[in-house]
């Protein structure tokens, strides 16, 4: 018997599988999926069984050496996805393998999560005896009132090294157990609440050609389209009710766990503990408990971010994409997949229904669930409670401006804030932008402090820092310019510090709370922020679009948007759709409470059909404005895309590359039986974002109806990128399809 092996190694060249002997006394343990080391060229490397041959093969072949790991890493269906997400997004199979597994991979050396516990009375005792250090009391005391935490938990409660764990395992102080149930951490300050809903008549005919889907085991695509609060999460619930009914597994994605605890809370509530969390900001043992879960199927509802997706299910009947249209659902770096594409193609595997929810969906998903489209539309035009949704207002800042008010604040929005500091009721304001000014510039001389790495401007922090929102470079903020050494540096652009200090300043007597990426760095800083506010500890919480998201807070009455425009005018087509689905998200915020709610929206371009769609929440309004431009531009999506990105140190080297390669596909493309109309070449142009942490970066944009016609023009640009010996030491090719961002 001799095993196909792909070798560890991320290189394209080595992208096929190579025959192995299996020696006999491993006969019975190699099976796909396993890990093994085996001999490669004049070295040993680690790969993956993908199948196997019987027959003497025409060559000599090696032996391999050794099992690395115990059980499989993958199972064969999880196979079957890599492969086809290697060949969708033309990478090489053995990352595409890694990024299915990826959670396993690392766990080999940390292999199950551990919790502790303090040894009760009797360790009392003993810590009173034993001569303790002052960080091991600190240890002890962190473990005694907390018990069962994980080991990184511990240790960063108690602000000790995990060896220090250890010590007091061997002083007999604490108990080390294997972690069984879900990882403890998520399970936080969970609120039950478990009751299934009776679902109204609208609800009710939504979920039940769901359930009847997934009962007959037909693998449908339903876009379940509902305003905020239009029921939509119970659907999902019945779904998952049904799927557990039958045996089966789910997966429900959202977008990213820390901006969607109360999906987290629920979940738990409903479904306990075959719940597992995977999420990247879990520790690799708290990962691989969970991921152990699903393969076992002790789990059967998987909720997660977009690589939940590769969880090692055994009978998927459902997938669930909250939030559909979220750029997060792509990855941005290799493989770069986009969740719903993999979903779709994971579910007609296992032909399992997918339910994509959103109260904006992408232009991509409302299409298709035209009449006629492969999706099925299931819409959920009212809230449950059939309370009206929260009225818009939108304010043209020109006319602030023109009447004299240069403040970041409108004169209604003060007003409105005013009103709810009165009558005890609370206010988001939301901001796009954090820090505290998004550029610094001088009045003398007109220069613009940018990062040296990133060529973008630095934004000024209310630490007296400047900080590059790309790379994270920092530089004190200097006094004087540094050109022409005058005293004329100014900061312009607010940001969300900026807005909380003129909000204490403007309302010195307001509670304010702020929600951003600099106040979130700890762990469970997302979640007490929200805490405070929900428990009315706050009047005022500004933020980012964290503050859009998920969050149900029946105080809120007030939603006030500082500049709608700031998406609006990115150099991307996708600006207007990402700025209408942030304002009706950010418009959800308010109005869940029975007081009823209003929104302000400040914008300097009142009349784009983006804000007034969104003024109105009519979102066939926005879709139908939009699609013509998209037709018009002949953007996604009526065709589809796909970026080449080349990046070098050089500024020359990569403009030079992307021209090369420009003309090699523009000249292929007239050479091969393409139709001139069948697909277009964009560019080479730079980038949008020029130059990101040193390098410089150009891009061509193809454009095509078909994706296979992209692909195989993507595939002479990759021919072309391996032949460049010499040049691909200099520039790197990115090759993104279907790209999300287009900076
Ligand atoms: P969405 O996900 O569309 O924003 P949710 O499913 O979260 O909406 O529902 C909004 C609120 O309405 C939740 O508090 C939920 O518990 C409640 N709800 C949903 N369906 C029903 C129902 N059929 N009867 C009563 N309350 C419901
Ligand atoms: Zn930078």
């Amino acid at each position: 018997m001799f095993a196909e092996v792909l070798v560890n190694i991320v290189v394209r060249q080595v992208d096929k599988s190579f025959l192995y002997a299996v020696p006999e006394e491993l006969k019975n343990k190699v099976q796909i999926g396993a890990c093994v080391r085996v001999p490669f060229g004049r070295r040993v490397a680690d790969g993956y069984v993908v199948g196997f041959k019987s027959g003497q093969p025409a060559e000599k072949v090696k032996e391999i050496i050794a099992i690395l790991d115990r059980g499989p890493l993958f199972t064969p269906s999880q196979l079957a996805l890599a492969r086809w997400m290697a060949a969708y997004y033309l990478r090489p199979t053995v990352e595409a393998i890694q990024a299915v597994i990826g959670p396993r991979l690392k766990a080999t050396a940390y292999r199950q999560s551990k919790e502790y516990w303090p040894i009760t009375q009797n360790g009392l005792e003993i810590s009173s005896s034993l001569p303790l250090t002052p960080k091991q009391t600190a240890l002890w005391q962190v473990a005694l009132t907390n018990p069962g935490l994980s080991r990184t938990r511990l240790t960063s409660l108690a602000g000790v090294s995990p060896a220090l764990i250890d010590v007091l395992v061997k002083k007999g102080l604490l108990s080390e157990r294997v972690r069984t149930g879900p990882a403890s951490d998520i399970l936080l300050n969970k609120a039950p609440k478990n009751e299934v809903l009776v679902l109204n008549p609208n609800q009710k005919a939504a979920s039940d050609l769901i359930n009847t889907a997934i009962q007959a085991k037909n693998p449908k695509v339903f876009l379940l389209h509902g305003i905020t609060d239009s029921g939509k999460t119970e659907i999902y619930l019945q779904g998952v009710q049904q799927v557990i009914s039958l045996g089966g597994q789910a997966i429900i994605l959202v977008p990213e766990i820390a901006l969607t605890p109360q999906m987290v809370d629920i979940f738990f509530a409903r479904f306990g503990s075959t719940v597992a969390i995977l999420h990247s900001r879990l520790s690799a043992g708290e990962r691989f408990s969970d991921w152990n879960r699903v393969q076992s199927g002790e789990a059967r509802v998987i909720l997660g971010t977009r690589s939940a997706i590769f969880a090692p299910v055994k009978d998927l009947r459902l997938v669930v994409i909250d939030e559909e249209h979220e750029p997060s659902y792509k990855q941005e770096e290799n493989p770069r997949y986009h969740a719903r594409t993999v979903a779709l193609r994971l579910a007609r595997q296992h032909q399992a229904v997918v339910v994509l929810g959103s109260a904006t969906p992408s232009l991509y998903a409302y299409s298709r669930a035209l009449s006629g489209g492969p999706f099925r539309l299931l819409e959920l035009s009212h809230r449950v409670d059939r309370r009206p949704i929260p009225e818009i207002q939108i304010i043209d800042m020109r006319q602030e401006t023109k009447g004299g008010n240069r403040h970041l604040f409108s004169q209604p929005l003060q007003e409105a804030i005013q009103d709810r500091l009165n009558k005890k009721e609370q206010v988001i304001l939301f901001l796009n932008r954090r820090g505290y000014a998004t550029f610094v510039f001088c009045r003398n001389c007109g220069l613009v402090m940018k990062c040296p790495h990133c060529n973008i401007s630095l934004c000024y922090h209310a630490n007296n820092n400047l900080i590059c929102h790309y790379c994270d470079y920092l530089l004190p903020a200097p006094s004087l310019c540094p050109d022409c050494q005058e005293q004329h540096l100014g900061y312009f652009g607010a940001g969300t510090q900026k807005i909380e200090k003129e909000i204490t300043l403007l309302f010195p007597q307001a509670k304010v709370l702020r929600l951003d990426k600099d106040t979130v760095s700890r762990k469970n800083a997302h979640r007490q922020i929200i805490t405070t506010f929900q428990k009315g500890e706050a009047d005022i919480l500004i933020g980012t679009q964290m503050v859009a998201k998920g969050l149900d807070i029946p105080g809120v009455t007030l939603v006030g948007v500082i500049n709608a425009d700031i998406t609006l005018h990115m150099p991307d087509f996708r600006a207007s759709e990402r700025t209408f689905q942030l304002l009706m998200q950010v418009a959800g915020r308010a109005g869940r409470s029975i007081k009823g709610g209003e929104v302000l929206v400040q914008t300097y371009s009142p009349q784009h059909y983006a804000i007034v769609a969104a003024q109105k929440q009519v979102y066939l309004d926005f879709f139908r404005q939009e699609m013509m431009v998209r037709r018009k531009m002949n953007y996604p999506p009526f065709t589809r895309l796909c970026r080449l990105v080349l990046s070098s140190t050089g500024p020359d080297v990569a403009a030079k590359a992307a021209g090369e390669l420009g003309a090699k596909l523009k000249k292929a493309l007239n050479l091969t039986p393409f139709q001139e109309d069948q697909i277009d070449v964009l560019g080479p142009v730079m980038a949008p974002l020029a130059k990101i942490k040193d390098r410089y970066r150009w891009h061509l944009i193809l454009k095509a109806k078909e994706i296979t016609i992209l692909r195989d023009a993507a595939q002479i640009a990759l021919s072309w990128y391996e032949e460049k010996t010499v040049l691909k030491r200099k520039v790197k090719l990115v090759i993104d399809l279907e790209p999300q961002n287009m900076m």
